[in-house]
């Protein structure tokens, strides 16, 4: 009999910048993401909001999970945008990419166009 090996992945070679496989994404901080560790359910129903953004408000990598969550989320209506991300529900992170939209109209140069 013939013993069938199958290659093992390490925890630790998972390669957190490229996730599928693709380009390469710093996405380091969501090793320190307090809801990695946590029922996803706390982000995602209405009962767990409150809860969700006590969470958010103490974790250390809310600025970049903002700036994902907005990247992610570009171009999107807020019905569109769902669950609690950075402490915000999807109608705050839409009024936030709208005030920074109309920031980048009003002012091209700063904004980088
Ligand atoms: S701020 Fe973002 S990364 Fe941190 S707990 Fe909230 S949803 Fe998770």
């Amino acid at each position: 009999m013939t013993a069938v090996t199958t290659p093992v992945t390490s925890p630790d070679s998972f390669d957190h910048d490229r996730p599928y496989g693709g380009p390469v994404m710093k996405r380091d901080w969501e090793l320190e993401a307090v809801c990695r560790t946590r029922e996803p359910e706390i982000w995602f129903t209405r009962k767990g909001r409150a809860e969700a953004r006590l969470l958010c408000g103490a974790c250390p990598v809310r600025t970049d999970c903002l700036e994902a969550v907005l990247e992610h989320e570009a171009g999107l209506s807020a019905g569109y945008r769902a669950g609690i991300f950075a402490g915000l529900t999807g109608e705050e992170r839409a009024e936030i990419a709208q005030q920074r939209s109309e920031a980048a109209e009003s002012d091209p140069v700063s904004a980088g166009r």
